[in-house]
């Protein structure tokens, strides 16, 4: 049973992203609501199809801490991917509105459970972990999603450049300029984890571009500065979970057993955490962003 766009009903932009748009839409046979993700490629039937047959795998990656994935098709040059939608959204837009630890805890625990039944089930690396990967909804669900495994649509979205945000582990970006690909594996991803999460508790980037000259001189503070650490109001726990994730050399860095042995997850397993009652305050946050109240008019008719 495969999807097809006469199948779906469009809808508003649900965002934006470095290869195109991601839109609400509704699967008019199933009465499913959907994220479609159109990804412009310029490239020949016979890649799109390869791409389309190792997007396959997807329907094995199901689990609790994974975007669900419901098929994928091409029109044109255009590969089209829908998924679940996540009616709350990434967390980039929603981590401003300040995160208490006991939630950080949750997304964490999520992102880390999520990442071993990845690699432990399906033997993926996720390869781009960071907020806008990481999507939740009002059921207090978190979830990963946008993880490598099409090594054609890899291969094809190939970034020519690594941005003023990377969430690359340091070994990535040395390889990186030695044109040396070769040198990703499992720990890359701790690294990443380790930057989301402080990211996520600061709200915002850890390594700011406006404090940098340039890209290279934020890449350098990457790979030769001291890696970033949560901020004061956080427990030491806490702290100490994120530097066993951001140790520069990546043998030194916890694997996701080790993570999730680690007690600031242990104790998150033990408590509650109203994860909806954050996730609603924070679109609410996000909506005052956008659309702020007007001025109460003084006097009035
Ligand atoms: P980049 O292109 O640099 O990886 P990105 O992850 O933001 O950035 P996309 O993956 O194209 O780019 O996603 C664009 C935006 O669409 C995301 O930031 C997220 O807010 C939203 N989005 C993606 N997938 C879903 C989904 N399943 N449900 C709801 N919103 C989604
Ligand atoms: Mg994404």
């Amino acid at each position: 049973y495969t999807i097809n766009m006469e199948q779906l009903q469009l809808f508003e932009d649900l965002g934006k992203g470095t290869y195109g748009v991601v839109k609400r839409v509704l699967h008019k046979p199933t009465n499913v609501a959907m994220a479609m993700k159109e990804i412009r490629l310029e490239l020949d039937q016979a890649k799109l199809n390869a791409i389309i047959m190792e997007l396959d795998i997807l329907h094995r990656a199901v689990a609790p801490e994974i975007v669900e994935f419901y098929g994928a098709f091409f029109i044109e040059s255009c590969v089209y991917y829908c998924m679940e939608l996540m009616d709350a959204g990434s967390l980039d837009k929603l981590q401003g509105a300040g995160v208490p630890e006991d939630v950080l805890a949750r997304i964490t625990a999520s992102v880390v459970r999520g990442l071993r039944f990845l690699k432990d089930e399906l033997q993926i690396i996720h390869r781009d972990v960071k907020p806008t990967n990481i999507l939740v909804n009002t059921q207090g669900q978190i979830k990963l999603c946008d993880f490598g495994v099409s090594g054609q649509l890899e291969k094809s979205l190939a970034k020519t450049n690594i941005g003023c945000q990377s969430y690359m582990a340091p070994e990535r970006i040395k390889g990186e300029s030695q044109n040396n690909v070769g040198t990703y594996t499992v720990s890359s991803d701790v690294w990443s984890v380790g930057l989301t999460v402080i990211e996520i508790a600061m709200g915002y980037y850890p390594y700011p571009p406006e404090t940098y000259a340039n890209v290279f001189a934020q890449l350098t503070a990457i790979v030769h500065g001291d890696p970033p650490e949560l901020p004061d109001q956080f427990s030491d726990v806490a702290k100490d979970f994120t530097s066993r994730c951001l140790q520069k050399n990546p043998q030194n860095r916890a694997t996701y057993s080790q993570l999730l042995e680690h007690r600031w997850l242990v104790e998150d397993t033990a408590r509650t955490v109203d994860v909806t009652g954050w996730v609603v305050r924070a679109m609410e946050w996000k909506r005052q962003q956008w659309n702020p109240k007007p001025e109460e008019t003084i006097g009035g008719p």
